[in-house]
């Protein structure tokens, strides 16, 4: 038998329980969201709940920016009060509640599944990656490679599951495909717990735990956010003259924008983060933009990429006529048939090149795709592309963010304070729940704009700031391993 450290691919058993845990926790995170704009605003006689499509969409958007966004409450309840493990733990109960609470054919029980789920995800999410990166001592070049099949079962369950909750709701309508959603959770609640022995004791205890001097920094905290979110909502009343639902949006978006400042402001301020800790954050500062960035493209996926593969894209493929949503599952796809290339590659080349590099490498991807849809959209004109354009652009982006995304997984582990552990992991999050809101607001100043000049424009500043993370990658490296050094001297 191989020993408890090598024996899951060549990793420790631990990963086998947050592997199976997160992909089946994605498969009802995603399952739900594959058909819950499609319930939103579906019509009151077929089971939908009646929404117009904008309110619809506004709603999935604020959803998505609201789940990441949540992150740091789940960071800060680990780091300082129930450790990572039980908030994953309780933090899958109250997801698997909002699926049950989704799975019954009433609308105040729907909204209520919609919250709970957004607030479970909050809860679990950031603790569970944080989870893996537990499992490798600081010099332990497997970390990459880990997070590479880590995130390989985040895309077998978000492949899947849009699948069979689709059928599911074929079948049995909209609460049915919950229902399904809902089995998934209690599924990896099931893994969390009979795994849970196999993880070294990670995630057991608070890093930074809250003591009673601590309680008035508390109050001030939790009233200095009660405060910014009402500042918040009253500079988007004014932008938008009263009160709708884009007041809300902007809203959301400005919280999700001062959200990722805050966080760094108050570990920079902290006196428990070491000057060495300090350092590295300040290495993670130009990581956290660029991976804004990325994610800021790479969400469109649900949004302008959506509309590009309905209004612009021919649909028929060899003879067969395809949704657009087929196009949701290249990127899973991708994923999953290049995930074990690139972990293979990633400890073939001892973890060369550096973070920094293979961050500016995945943005640049990123740019690429959307130049590379500029210049298709240009080129048909006013036809429609042919199918495969759409295909390529998300195989581009795949690659960016297996460059991207588990190496960002991993940093984050690596470069947290510690006494902020589960609140760095979260920062990774604002990174999406950040590009989320920059689209948010990009889309509504920029409707009317072409296809091309649209995807051209971001992509053409993307690259810009790639090439200037290329430029300052060395100095990145510097700050990243300066602190190893110093422990090593
Ligand atoms: N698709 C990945 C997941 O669900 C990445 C999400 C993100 O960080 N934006 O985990």
């Amino acid at each position: 038998r191989p020993p408890r450290d090598r024996a899951f691919f060549g990793h420790p058993l631990g990963l086998m329980t947050l592997f199976g845990t997160e992909l089946w926790e994605r498969f009802s995170y995603y399952g739900m969201r594959a058909i819950l704009l499609y319930f939103l605003t579906d019509t009151i006689a077929n089971g939908g709940l009646g929404l117009d499509d904008a309110l619809g969409n506004a709603v999935v958007a604020a959803y998505g920016a609201s789940v990441y966004l949540l992150s740091v409450i789940g960071g800060w309840l680990a780091d300082r009060m129930i450790g990572a493990r039980r908030s994953v733990l309780y933090g899958g109960v109250v997801i698997a509640a909002g699926h049950v609470s989704l799975s019954v054919p009433n609308a105040s029980f729907s909204y209520l599944g919609i919250v709970l789920v957004a607030l479970g995800t909050g809860l679990l999410k950031p603790n569970v990656s944080s989870m893996v990166g537990d499992l490798y001592s600081r010099d332990d070049v497997r970390r990459d490679s880990g997070f590479s099949i880590f995130y390989m079962g985040i895309n077998i369950g978000s492949l899947f599951a849009p699948i069979l909750v689709g059928i599911a709701r074929e079948i049995g309508g909209y609460h049915a495909g919950f229902a399904v959603a809902a089995v998934g959770m209690a599924i990896a609640l099931g893994f969390f717990v009979a795994g849970r022995h196999l993880l070294g004791g990670a995630g057991d205890v608070p890093p930074n735990p809250l003591t009673a001097a601590d309680r008035p920094g508390v109050v001030r905290l939790v009233l200095a956010v009660a405060i910014g979110c009402l500042v918040a909502l009253g500079i988007a009343a004014l932008v938008s003259g009263g009160f709708t639902t884009t007041t809300l949006i902007d809203a959301l978006s400005y919280i999700a924008l001062a959200a990722p400042v805050a966080t760094f402001w108050v570990m920079f301020r902290s006196p428990k983060v070491t000057d060495r800790e300090r350092s590295r954050l300040r290495a993670y500062i130009p990581l956290f933009v660029a991976a804004m960035l990325f994610w800021m493209i790479f969400e469109q996926a649900a949004s302008t990429l959506s509309a590009y593969a309905r209004d612009n894209t021919e649909l028929t493929i060899f003879g067969f006529e395809v949704s657009p949503a087929f196009f949701q599952s290249v990127n899973r796809a991708s994923i999953i048939l290049l995930a074990p290339v690139f972990a293979w590659l990633w400890v073939r080349l001892d973890d060369r090149p550096p973070t920094a590099v293979k961050f500016a490498i995945g943005l640049s991807f990123a740019a690429l795709s959307f130049l590379f849809l500029a210049g298709a959209s240009a080129l048909a004109g006013d036809g429609k592309s042919p199918w495969w354009v759409l295909v390529v652009v998300y195989v581009i982006q795949t690659i960016g963010e297996l460059c991207l995304s588990p190496v960002g997984l991993a940093a984050t582990t690596l470069l947290a304070p510690r006494a902020f552990k589960g609140q760095a992991m979260a920062l990774w999050f604002l990174a999406t729940s950040a590009g989320n809101a920059i689209t948010a607001q990009l889309v509504q100043a920029t409707s009317g704009a072409s296809p091309t000049a649209y995807f051209g424009g971001i992509g053409a500043v993307a690259l810009v700031f790639a090439i200037a993370m290329f430029a300052i990658a060395p100095w990145v490296t510097r700050h990243i391993y300066e602190g190893t050094e110093v422990v090593g001297a």
